[in-house]
């Protein structure tokens, strides 16, 4: 099998599968309870927090657990807007978002909420003039993702935050920060919130988190019992929790030599499917190379991604989460529909190997001069 969809998920790492399984045989207690077994949990979920804290140079009280990055994106979007709902209605997002955010708009929008959409120049990079133009008394709140999860396209957050403040002070930043975690370095200090999910770090399903800077207010979503935290009550998922810092302190283990290695890979696959002439490169110089999307113009996503499948290929559409929807990003960025409507996303991890790139490379010729006809 040759997995080239790590931006869509990651399999679990085996350490990290170890923690889980080593803390949910020995940890049976709530870390809510007070007697010793809680207790004992209740330690391990300080330490775990404490570390990925330390990772991210925050506060541990500032890391709010969550089943993901939806869970994440919904707290900190409806948590800000509710909060703040008194001060001004408006809301500002960029067009690379990811979906559940969109979502998560059309939902405030029925509350009486006014989204505006920043637009971005031709390398996807967020314009400034129109950013600064359209942050106003009343906009209580800025979200924009880190990495672009369809063209890996990164933002400048210490930028953009810079001009958000000095448009109003009190608009808070979100940052979506899924497809950046464990692939780029982040500061979390760029922003007020930030969302993330451990399934995209070889972590486990079901459990990400929200940074919530304590300079920020949001009203919870959720309401219970326990004292682990105010924004997200009940029995923390300790395993799960454990698991994610262990995966976190992986990922960022030696980020940045990952990053070039992967680097080298994106480039081999974009000079061999450059020279295809129906085969389009949406990739700016902003892009991740974890992330390479192309249009293939002359053979449906769908029918390229089942071609590749047979051989134990897996790469997709444009994500996992809008497959058969055409591409958002690639409109945004280059407004062209019928290049958005072919898209694929290629992503590759620091696990892909020179081999699997190159057999990818082979089968992929196979399969697409086939269904081109260019033989
Ligand atoms: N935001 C981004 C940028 C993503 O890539 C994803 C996952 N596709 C999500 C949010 C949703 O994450 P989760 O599956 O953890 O809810």
């Amino acid at each position: 099998m040759i997995y080239l969809d790590y931006s869509a998920t990651t399999p679990v790492d085996i350490s990290v599968f170890d923690t889980l399984s080593t803390v949910t045989k020995n940890f049976i207690g709530n870390a809510n309870s007070i007697h010793s077994l809680g207790q004992k949990s209740s330690e391990l979920l300080e330490s775990a927090t404490k570390q990925i804290a330390d990772i991210f140079g925050v506060n541990p009280s500032e890391i709010v657990y969550t089943s993901g990055a939806t869970e994440a994106n919904n707290m900190a979007l409806i948590g800000a807007a509710l909060a703040n709902h008194k001060k001004g209605k408006h809301i500002i997002v960029s067009k690379l978002e990811h979906p559940s955010i969109y979502a998560i708009c059309d939902y405030l929008k029925t509350m009486g909420f006014e989204i505006s959409y920043v637009n971005n120049d031709k390398e996807g990079l967020i314009d400034f003039d129109d950013l600064k133009e359209k942050v106003r008394e009343d906009t209580i709140l800025v979200s924009i993702c880190a990495v672009n999860s369809e063209i890996g396209v990164r933002q400048p957050l210490k930028m953009i935050r810079q001009i958000i403040k000095k448009e109003n002070m009190g608009t808070i930043f979100h940052s979506d920060m899924t497809q950046a975690i464990g692939k780029v370095s982040v500061n979390m200090h760029d922003v007020d919130l930030a969302s993330m999910s451990g399934h995209k770090i070889f972590g486990p399903k079901g459990i990400g988190f929200l940074y919530k800077s304590s300079m920020v207010k949001i009203t919870p979503l959720i309401y219970g019992s326990g004292k682990s935290n105010d924004l997200k009550p009940g029995t923390p998922p300790l395993p799960l929790i454990a698991a994610l810092s262990k995966a976190i302190r992986l990922a960022n283990d030696g980020l940045e030599k990952k990053e070039r290695f992967v680097s080298l890979l994106n480039d081999k696959i974009t000079s061999s499917l450059s020279k295809y002439p129906n085969i389009i490169i949406n990739k700016t110089k902003y892009s991740i190379p974890q992330i390479l999307n192309i249009s293939v113009m002359d053979v449906m996503p769908e029918v390229m991604v089942h071609a590749l499948d047979k051989h134990e290929i897996y790469v997709s559409t444009n994500t996992a989460c809008s497959s058969g929807d055409i591409s958002n990003s690639v409109i945004a960025i280059y407004n062209d529909i019928n290049r958005a409507k072919h898209t694929l996303r290629i992503s590759l991890s620091y696990v892909t190997t020179t081999e699997e790139v190159n057999r990818f490379l082979k089968i992929f010729k196979e399969e697409y001069e086939n269904l081109s006809n260019l033989k």
